[in-house]
Formats: structure tokens, sequence, C-alpha cells
């Protein structure tokens, strides 16, 4: 599934290519994905010229000066810069043309979305979708301070509030594990009773992984363009994720699994407490 950055490095590598270009089509091979597909795109955005691309938790915005087109890739999706007359295969359900080329949208398993939010109806951030996510890991100041101040009533795990994304948004399992293994927490600990000093050591795992996942994927930019590519897909290194019964990289214990919320945690029973 394509977490916080495999999205934001989509966004860079789509944006040098979508940016102060001007539409020319838009193309649906299907009635929607897990959302109908927004009416009358086409006559929206013909001849419009994209202003810039950023990037709001999983959500990819594309802005235009009368709104701003919103992105998810679901559970398999990803987007491609294109020829404009390469062909369209099977799962390639959308398609932003930009004259010569064009933005196309393949998602086999259709749980992605593609919407379309009129600036009369405010900023985009104020759309329902986008309303209730929590801060941004990457550009938050104080993010630990935050998390501790968030959680003073959460008896959950703290893998689940990570998991639940309305503190922190972009923390998906695998980085929920690693980051609490970097800073030495127990994923099963109740959330409320983490201290503040233990939430600035995982703030900053959260932001050094997710940093370091951006950089690494950044890394696989130049396959964006072509048939075949596929940016931000990359095998990393983990320390706990997908390591059940493999020996830890810091202290040689058993690398255990726990089910969470129907998720598996993944985490070093010496390492973490
Ligand atoms: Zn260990």
């Amino acid at each position: 599934m394509p977490e916080l950055p495999e999205v934001e490095v989509t966004r860079r590598g789509i944006a040098p290519h979508l940016e102060q270009q001007r539409v020319t089509g838009v193309v649906f091979r299907r009635e929607g994905l897990r959302w109908p597909f927004p009416a009358r795109l086409a006559q929206l955005l013909k001849n419009r010229v994209v202003q810039s691309t950023g990037r709001r938790g999983k959500y990819l915005l594309i802005h235009f000066e009368h709104g701003s087109l919103i992105v998810h890739l679901g559970m398999s999706g990803h987007l491609r810069i294109l020829p404009a007359h390469h062909l369209p295969e099977k799962h390639d359900h959308f398609d932003l043309e930009l004259g010569e080329s064009v933005m196309r949208l393949t998602d086999p398993r259709r749980f992605g979305a593609v919407l379309w939010h009129h600036s009369k109806d405010g900023a985009v951030e104020e759309h329902p979708l986008l309303l209730s996510l929590g801060v941004e890991p990457l550009t938050t100041t104080q993010l630990g301070e935050l998390l501790h101040q968030a959680t003073r009533s959460r008896s959950a795990a703290i893998k689940q509030v990570l998991l639940a994304g309305d503190i922190v948004v972009g923390v998906g399992n695998i980085y929920a594990c690693e980051s609490l293994f970097e800073a030495g927490i127990h994923p099963n600990t109740a959330a409320r009773r983490i201290a503040l000093a233990r939430y600035q050591r995982l703030a900053d795992a959260i932001q050094r992984i997710l940093a370091r996942a951006i950089e690494k994927g950044g890394r696989t930019l130049r396959d964006f363009i072509g048939a075949d590519g596929q940016a931000g897909y990359y095998q990393q290194e983990y320390f706990v994720y997908d390591r059940e019964g493999e020996s830890c990289r810091v202290c040689d214990a058993v690398i255990r699994r726990i089910t969470q919320g129907q998720r598996s945690t993944f985490y070093c029973p010496h390492c973490q407490r």
C-alpha cells in the first residue's frame, strides 16, 4: 500500500511535469473508483494551468486557480507520466492530458480516488476528507510535545494511536513499528502513560524514518517516466517490520509479532519497554 513517503515521492515525480502546464483533456475509463469520478471534470479543467502541487497526508493535491484536484492512490494505485500516444491498459482508469504527455492513474484494486474541490467551497484543507486529519509529521515543529499533550487521556496502545492518524498523519504500519523500535517504546504501552521525553524521542524517530524513506524513494525518480516506471516502491531494510523470529539488529533478541487492531506489530522485547 502506498504510504506517505511513496505519495510524497510521487508528488515530487509528477510536479515538474504538471506545474505551469495546461490541461488539454481529461479521460475516465470507468464511472469511478472508491467514489464516482467528478462530473464535468473535463469542462472544469480543459485549458486550465496547473499552479502547483501539494500533499496532505496521503492525498495528492493538484492546484488550479479555481480549485484543487484531490488524488488518493488507495491500496494499489500509482501515477505515471507517459507520452500522450501511450496506449492505456486494463487498470488505467484516469488520464490528465497535458499536450504531449499524460498523467495516468493505474489502480488494479480500485480503492483510489479522484475528487474535485472548488475554491468557492473554501480552502482545500477544509474538504471533509482532509478536515479531520492529524498534523503533518515532517513539517510540524515540536511534534513530541504535541503527541504528549494530545494523548493525556488516551488509554489505547501507542501503536494504535499512531495508526489512527488523528494526531499525526502518515505513520502507517511499517513506520509505526520502526519508529517505536527506534524510540525504544513497547507498542502496547498505553499512550497516556508515555512521558514527554519519550514522545520527543518518538517524534524524532518518526521524522527521521519518514525523511529517510522519501530520500531513498527520491533516488528512484529517474524511473518515473516510461511505460514500466513505478516510483516509490522500493525495498528498505527494516529493524523489526516483517522480521518475526529473526534476531534484533541491535541486541540479538528474537523479534516478536503481535496483533493489534487486526494489524501485525513487530517489536524487540529487549529494546522496547
Ligand atoms: Zn533489540
